[in-house]
């Protein structure tokens, strides 16, 4: 029998929700039970794969290539499962249903309205995955903040499921903001209070409390926000700011957010939480031994959120290698031929992000030629390898104009080319090649040694890639394919043979990395920046020995 524990949030956005959904599933999972969880999200887009950056951070691709939500990267990489297209669901996809539900007839003679046919939807959805059987506990992550007009739907069918299910298989955590203002030196409850208000009286009443703070909250606190908000008071649960999101569970245990749910929802016969590799990898986080320093090029870095997956699969390589990563953002638009030098000369390492669109090409080109002249580890993603492609062809074959053809149509070598499957597509929402696609690696190369096996799979999210027509002449020159897909041929993977860490790929190997997995790519690439910062590196790559390639 799985039960269901729901999500809201209050106040405002950005609390992280996604951070406490998680570590609420983490403590659960510790405690030998079943978890998954899954987000719906209040917009009418179908999923976020058509939305900029700016918009909504990164777009997390599941193993299934369904674009989703980042919240979903947090859940995989704290639980270590996989997530799938059913645990993200927008507002545009409910409706995408009804609608086309009443098309075909579904609801003739009748008048399709709000409640109950979209509640009924959204309903049907969140029940979805817990139907399979597998999961003792599905939690439920509502995007947005309660109030929003949009959100209500799903508010509503909440409260139709907790007036529908018995009182002991579901519940609710509404979390929510306890401002600490300064002048009165005081932290405020009242914001807290309307928003369970608000709650109330869209019939749905919370369970638990999670009140984000900067700012310990004391038993009288406490108490107050019990009597107000109508919950016992061990059920406020103080969320205060952590130096690290993996700090949460640990903070979300000592706070027995996990034993009032197991007791709400009469769950009995679960062990002590083992969290045993969790807080190994925070002490190592908390005590690195090192310091690398790794530029990220970029034309997204204002914004964070948009290399959120790289950024996390830096922390899990660099607690491993004990080491602390220090990000250095480096905005593609800016760097040039005259200042390339001077804003990567303290790098120990340099990643060219993923990307779309002609904007910043030219800056990450460059930077690709500094890593590649100076020795200096690279690690090129998805548009970040297509464009150490572009510099090795114009810089080392010579090919002067050669490009992407995304970036230039008439170039005469378009060394990065339109897929052949892609020539045909129009539609811009979940059309790319997405997803999980199996992976050859060459025995001998420095792709074989990271990964230590021959195939590998991996996540995929772009509409361009290598052009083979061109790669007789790259591996002659030495840049090779040490990795491509069985069935097409088509290279996943670039390397440099007479580099010590030069390799591009063509997946995101970024949306794979686990607090308990580290992906092994960027784990590989945090012990060449550890080495060549201690100007030792010269010897990781097998290519560099190697006759047989
Ligand atoms: N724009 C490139 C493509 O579609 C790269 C995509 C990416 O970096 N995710 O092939």
């Amino acid at each position: 029998m799985t039960k269901y524990i729901f999500v809201t949030g209050g106040v405002t956005s950005s609390l992280g929700k996604g951070i406490i959904a998680a570590s609420l599933a983490k403590l659960l999972q510790s405690r030998g039970l079943k978890v998954t969880i899954q987000k719906f999200d209040p917009y009418i887009n179908i999923d976020p794969g058509t939305l900029n950056p700016y918009e909504h951070g990164e777009c997390f691709v599941t193993e299934d290539g369904a674009e989703t939500d980042l919240d979903l990267g947090h859940y995989e990489r704290f639980l270590n499962i996989f997530t799938s297209q059913a645990n993200n669901v927008t507002t545009g996809r409910i409706y995408q249903t009804v609608i086309q539900q009443e098309r075909d007839g579904a609801y003739l003679g009748k008048t399709v309205q709000v409640i109950p046919h979209i509640t009924d939807e959204i309903k049907r959805r969140m029940l979805l995955i817990g139907d399979t059987g597998k999961y003792d506990i599905v939690i439920t992550e509502i995007g947005g903040t309660v109030g929003d007009i949009e959100s209500l739907p799903f508010i509503e069918a909440v409260r139709q499921l907790q007036w529908e299910m018995e009182k002991e298989d579901c519940l609710v955590v509404h979390l929510t903001l306890i401002p600490y203002l300064k002048a009165a030196k005081e932290l405020k409850t009242k914001p807290t209070q309307h928003s369970v208000k608000l709650l109330s009286e869209n019939g749905v009443h919370p369970d638990i409390i999670v009140c984000r703070t900067e700012r310990p909250l004391n038993l009288d606190l406490r108490k107050k926000i019990a009597l107000f908000c109508n919950v016992k008071t061990e059920a406020v649960i103080e969320a205060i700011d952590a130096n690290s999101i993996y700090e949460v569970p640990l903070k979300m245990l000592q706070e027995g957010l996990d034993v009032i749910v197991l007791k709400r929802l009469h769950i009995n016969g679960y062990s002590a939480p083992q969290l045993g590799k969790w807080k190994e990898f925070l002490e190592k986080l908390k005590y690195p031994s090192g310091k690398v320093t790794v530029g990220l090029i970029g034309k997204y870095i204002e914004l964070q959120d948009a290399y959120k997956s790289i950024l996390e699969s830096f922390v899990h390589a660099g607690a491993i290698n004990e080491c602390k990563v220090q990000i250095v953002n480096v905005h593609s638009e800016f760097i040039t031929d005259e200042n390339v030098g001077e804003k990567l000369g303290s790098l120990d390492a340099l990643l060219v992000a993923p990307g779309f669109g002609k904007r910043g090409v030219e800056g990450k080109i460059i930077a690709v030629r500094y890593a590649r002249e100076n020795k200096l580890p690279f690690f090129g993603i998805c548009l970040g390898m297509q464009m150490a492609a572009i510099e090795f062809a114009r810089n080392v074959l010579n090919l002067k104009d050669a490009h992407s053809t995304e970036m230039d149509e008439r170039t005469p070598d378009p060394v990065i080319d339109l897929m052949e499957e892609q020539k045909k597509v129009t539609a811009k929402g979940g059309t790319m090649r997405l997803g999980s696609y199996p992976c050859d690696l060459k025995p001998g190369t420095l792709a074989y040694n990271i990964y230590g096996q021959s195939t590998i799979s991996e996540r995929h999210r772009h509409r361009w890639e290598f052009n083979n027509a061109y790669l007789e002449q790259f591996e002659q020159a030495g840049m090779i394919a040490s990795g491509k897909n069985p069935g097409t041929g088509l290279v996943e993977i670039i390397e440099l043979k007479d580099h010590p860490f030069f390799i591009g790929v063509q997946y995101h190997p970024e949306l794979k990395s686990t607090v308990e997995n580290p992906q092994p790519v960027f784990v590989d690439f945090i012990k060449a920046a550890k080495e060549f910062a201690e100007g030792k590196i010269a010897v990781k790559n097998p290519l560099l020995q190697s006759e047989m390639i």
